[in-house]
């Protein structure tokens, strides 16, 4: 460790707090600094360079210091960095509200408005109180409709609406007393089926119990909020085809709003733009964040149906306003880099030159699946999770507490790899924009990661 990093890494334990992060194990830790990105890599203050496995928690899309992002965001600061969407409005803005909505509809999507907000939690935020709002003003009967009804397994968000939505324990649990009830449904993880079922011969029955939900509860249920094709802070679990849609059709049925939360699955990541699009899925209402702006600016929006937003209208007296925003929606900088890069999208025809990126991808990663201490291997697009278990046969778990993933991540660290675990699960998604060679080179260090650290010695992992 140079002296540079030395000096940081001291004043990093005096002053920080890192999220998610159990600070005693950090003082004890050598830290990694990041000073630089290019493109996949990033560079620490020892001059260490990794590839960035998780695009900086599944954010950057077209990797760092993309030249075009970066004379995007440069050319607003010229003219200026922020004004408010609080009674004035800002060009930036304006055009990416209408990219936003042109996209979606080209998606196939039935999405109208776009309400700016800076991170997923907020996004999932302001859409679960657009939902309650709506019913709110539909009246009569309607007003009673002021649940939501979730997943096990799900993650929305850390702000106290968005956790009320979750179906974490180990991030949600403590809160409880602080959270607002709703419905939980079935988690759709079929490598560990909650109602011991298979798929397919169990003809989707984790979507057979929401309905029975739907059916007995549906005049209190404001809509369904999900994380389409994959619950990702679960571990990249991916639902089942067929699962997504049946959720869309029981939405209809029992007229409950279907709220889509693509923070994590949005802007190309499944191979898709957008998740919902594998099957044939129109939200009524949409958040978004992380990819949005290619993973350079905290930007989020939250996108409805012209239906829901009309509701909200009327004279000022009627007080149907949505009393809803924060200092920084509609930030100029945030939305020039946001437009960007769609731009990117369409000037360098990313979703098509990643089709072959996601097959090698998903060739690599079979070799691991005979390995004894890997479990299932989920893949979607350029979105991995792979599942270490202690024993196989059994699907048996390692104990959290023995913190296998944490262990796999700082041995690929080692190598030249930065990744996050969820837990037992490997979590592998790099910028869209990594090559071949690069693909190789980090499943080639996660395979030899996780051999190293599950095969040096039963439960006393190597260390
Ligand atoms: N929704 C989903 C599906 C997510 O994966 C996340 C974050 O991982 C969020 C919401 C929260 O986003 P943020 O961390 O930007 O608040």
């Amino acid at each position: 460790m140079n002296k540079k990093t030395h000096i940081l890494a001291d004043k990093d334990r005096e002053y920080l707090w890192h999220p998610f992060t159990q600070m005693k194990d950090w003082v004890t830790e050598s830290p990694v600094i990041i000073e630089s990105g290019n493109g996949v890599y990033l560079t620490d203050t020892n001059k260490k360079r990794y590839i960035d496995g998780t695009s900086s928690i599944w954010l950057n899309i077209h990797g760092h210091r993309k030249k075009y992002i970066d004379n995007a965001i440069k050319k607003q600061l010229n003219k200026i960095a922020h004004s408010t969407l609080l009674g004035l409005s800002n060009i930036p803005s304006i055009e990416l509200a209408e990219k936003l909505i042109t996209l979606t509809h080209k998606s196939g999507f039935a999405l109208d408005k776009v309400f700016y907000s800076d991170n997923g939690s907020t996004a999932v935020e302001v859409g679960l109180k657009m939902a309650f709002q709506y019913w709110q003003m539909r009246g009569g009967r309607y007003r009673k409709k002021t649940k939501f009804l979730t997943l096990e397994n799900s993650y929305h968000g850390d702000t106290i609406g968005s956790v009320s939505l979750g179906g974490i324990d180990l991030f949600h649990k403590i809160y409880k007393p602080l959270l607002f009830e709703g419905y939980k449904a079935p988690s759709p993880y079929c490598y560990r089926c909650p109602i011991d079922n298979t798929y397919p011969e169990c003809e989707l029955e984790c979507a057979v119990k929401m309905e029975e939900m739907l059916s007995a509860h549906h005049k209190e249920i404001a809509a369904v909020v999900i994380e389409p094709i994959i619950q990702a802070a679960a571990g990249m679990v991916i639902s089942p085809h067929g699962y997504l849609s049946k959720v869309r059709e029981l939405c209809t049925k029992y007229n409950v709003l279907l709220i889509a939360d693509e923070v994590a699955t949005g802007f190309g990541r499944t191979g898709r733009m957008f998740a919902c699009e594998h099957e044939d899925v129109s939200p009524d209402i949409m958040a978004i964040a992380k990819g949005i702006t290619g993973g350079y600016m905290p930007l989020a929006a939250t996108l409805v149906r012209q239906e829901v937003y009309d509701r909200f209208l009327g004279e000022y007296k009627e007080f149907k306003t949505f009393f809803h925003g924060h200092s920084y929606t509609g930030n100029q900088l945030g939305c020039s880099a946001a437009i960007a890069n769609l731009e990117i999208f369409e000037k360098e025809d990313v979703l098509n030159k990643i089709q072959p990126k996601i097959k090698l991808l998903g060739k690599l990663l079979s070799i691991l699946k005979t390995h004894p201490h890997v479990g299932e291997i989920r893949q979607k697009g350029l979105i991995a999770g792979i599942e270490l278990v202690k024993d196989k046969n059994k699907k048996t778990p390692y104990p959290l507490e023995q913190k296998a993933g944490i262990r796999v991540c700082i041995e690929a660290r080692r190598m030249g790899l930065l990744l996050r675990p969820i837990g037992n699960i490997i979590i592998l998604m790099p910028p869209l924009s990594i090559n071949n060679n690069q693909i190789k080179k980090m499943v080639t260090i996660t395979a030899e990661a996780i051999k190293t650290i599950t095969e040096k010695g039963n439960d006393n992992f190597y260390y």
